[in-house]
């Protein structure tokens, strides 16, 4: 039996704190999607298809991880794609609340999926899209936090 895994989330943009989820991850299970979601209601800064691209070329060459749009309830598409484990990332306290909720609301939506929380390094638990995005907008140095790409796909979207 194949052991798989769907990380979701905006991913707008990917930073080293995801690659660092998405290596733990991939290290416990045979294969992890990264599932990316529409989210509309965030009004991300790239849209899908440039943060679906990012991660391909960022992450694209590693054998037991696929990149793909995330449409609709997780766990159905969870249902769909034979995963048994959401993976999440945990950075602080602050991401507990919502994060428990989620997890337990997703249990009782479909109870076969179960939730996984995964620690990142710790230089990178300060780390968020919406902080690197804010010091890329001020015309901060964010190569540091984010894969190449992503900084040069940053400075394009953001004119500097
Ligand atoms: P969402 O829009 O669902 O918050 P994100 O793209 O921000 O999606 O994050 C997806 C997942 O990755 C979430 O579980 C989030 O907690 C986790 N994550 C984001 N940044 C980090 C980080 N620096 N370290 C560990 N986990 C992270």
């Amino acid at each position: 039996m194949i052991r798989r895994a769907i990380y979701p989330g905006s991913f707008d943009p990917v930073t080293n704190g995801h690659l660092d989820v998405i290596d733990r991850a991939r290290k416990l299970f045979d294969e992890v999607i990264v599932a990316v979601a529409h989210n509309d209601q965030k009004q991300p800064l790239f849209p899908l298809e440039e943060r679906l691209a990012l991660l391909q070329a960022t992450i694209g060459k590693i054998k037991n991880v696929e990149i793909a749009p995330l449409d609709g309830l997780l766990v159905d598409f969870a249902v769909a794609r034979k995963a048994s484990a959401v993976i999440r990332g945990l950075r602080a306290i602050s991401d507990f609340e919502f994060e428990f909720q989620m997890a337990l609301m997703n249990r009782k939506l479909e109870a076969t999926v179960e939730t996984i929380f995964l620690m990142p390094k710790e230089e990178y638990t300060y780390l968020s899209s919406r902080i690197v995005k804010e010091i890329a907008r001020l015309g901060g140095d964010v190569s540091e936090f984010v894969p190449a790409r992503v900084a040069k796909a940053l400075r394009t979207k953001l004119k500097r």
